[in-house]
């Protein structure tokens, strides 16, 4: 059989890493044909030595120009793209089968939906895009034939427990009454409330169980990557919000559970690594091997479970009256929450005013429908704006209670 032509959005970061890693054990099945990066030259050179792909895109124009200076001589045959198109091109280039969407935040969404309406196999990484233009990226999957699968763990977790006949994006699952989204709690489950405000970029970081990129740690240690992906789920499987269950399970063994409508709840478990939902999502509806360990359930020992605190983790309680909303608020509360986070990792921001700055920013600004990508880009744009000037212009905001 062909090897099949892979895209990697997103090749620098923690999941276009892990995926690297599963593609390298499986070199007859998959050929990289694009790989790209935002502005890390030293990494995306080095991957291009090592995977020779065809085309290598970075977002930032004279990052570009450096990277194709260092590989002319080495690598001539390796054609160097830049900008929002040079991403969007390769995400629909027809040699591509599968486009792996890893790109961090809403700089995701427009390659992934070149991906949808290109009916490429997407594995969806990036959270954001969905949560951004959840409808339109779903009507763009099933007008271009595309098939969406989901990276995500908790969300790899509850498709492999959905009936077999189920796709994401086709419609309702049968006998499905609930799903239970689980949910690590992050590094602060159990620190005193009092000391979150002095919480450091390098503590919000260092995740308990799992080894990701600053943006998704910041946004498990506030618990608004939860709130993203209940917003994902709901989307995906053609749910409301108020089928999706979100437990916190400290272990993280069970990635996420189905609940039936005969009683039975079925549930995926492994160890903390993305490779095996990458792996999953690469081969579908078959396996290949990922370099995950065995999972030892009983060097686990014991599996907990407790309902999280909204007075601790706001942000989940906004995501959720965000998706109520509906429209635009979702694209909203994202891009107030990519500021945010931003603004705490350049130590500008106190963690535990990320909260306020997304819902100041969702209660000032006014939901409009999401309709259109104009509309949807249009809501990102003023969100960060609001937002922007809620972190460093003069506007005060309150940390929540
Ligand atoms: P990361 O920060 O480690 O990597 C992000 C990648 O995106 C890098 O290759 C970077 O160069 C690229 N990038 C950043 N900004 C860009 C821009 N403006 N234009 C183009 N490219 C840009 O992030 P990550 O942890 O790998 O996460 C990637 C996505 O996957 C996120 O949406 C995250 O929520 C999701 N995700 C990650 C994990 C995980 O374990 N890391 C798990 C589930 C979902
Ligand atoms: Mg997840």
């Amino acid at each position: 059989m062909k090897p099949q032509g892979i895209t990697l959005l997103g090749a620098t970061g923690s999941i276009g890493v892990s995926t690297l890693d599963v593609i390298s054990r499986n070199p007859d099945r998959y050929r990289i044909v694009a790989l790209t990066a935002n502005r890390d030259i030293d990494s995306l050179y080095k991957q291009c030595l090592e995977y020779q792909p065809c085309y290598a895109v970075m977002a930032d124009p004279d990052a570009a120009e450096q990277l194709q200076k260092r590989l002319q001589t080495v690598a001539p045959d390796i054609e160097v793209l830049a900008g929002s198109e040079g991403l969007q091109r390769v995400a629909g280039l027809e040699e591509v089968d599968i486009v792996m969407a890893a790109i961090v935040g809403a700089a995701g969404l427009m390659p992934a939906l070149e991906a949808a309406r290109s009916g490429k196999r997407i594995l969806l990484a990036n959270k954001e895009a969905l949560v951004m233009s959840g409808a339109l990226f779903m009507q763009q999957v099933h007008d271009g034939g595309a098939v969406l699968l989901p990276v995500d763990s908790e969300h790899n977790a509850i498709f492999q427990s959905m009936p077999s006949s189920f796709v994401p994006g086709s419609g309702h699952p049968e006998g499905v009454s609930k799903i239970v989204l689980t949910a690590s709690g992050g590094p602060f489950r159990t620190t005193p409330l009092e000391q979150l405000a002095g919480i450091t970029p390098e503590q919000a970081c260092a995740h308990p169980n799992w080894d990701m990129g600053r943006k998704i740690s910041v946004d498990s240690a506030t618990m608004m990557n939860k709130g993203l992906e209940v917003i994902e789920a709901c989307w995906l499987f053609s749910l409301d919000s108020a089928q999706v269950q979100v437990v916190i399970h400290p272990q993280s063994v069970i990635h996420s559970m189905v609940q039936y409508r005969d009683g039975s709840v079925l549930a995926q478990l492994g160890r903390p690594d993305m490779r095996t939902p990458i792996g999953h999502c690469l081969s579908w509806p078959s396996r290949i091997d990922t370099g995950v360990e065995p999972l030892d359930i009983v060097a686990v020992g014991k599996l907990e479970f407790e309902t999280p605190d909204l007075a601790r983790f706001p942000c989940l309680r906004l995501a959720q009256e965000a998706w109520q909303a509906g429209g635009t608020a979702s694209a909203v509360m994202n891009a107030a929450n990519e500021i945010a986070v931003e603004a705490f990792l350049n130590r500008q921001l106190a963690f535990t005013a990320i909260p306020g700055i997304i819902e100041t920013t969702l209660s000032q600004l006014g939901v409009t429908e999401a309709l259109t990508l104009d509309a949807i880009l249009e809501a990102d744009q003023h969100a960060r704006a609001y937002a922007n000037t809620l972190v460093y212009g003069d506007a005060h905001v309150g940390e929540l209670a």
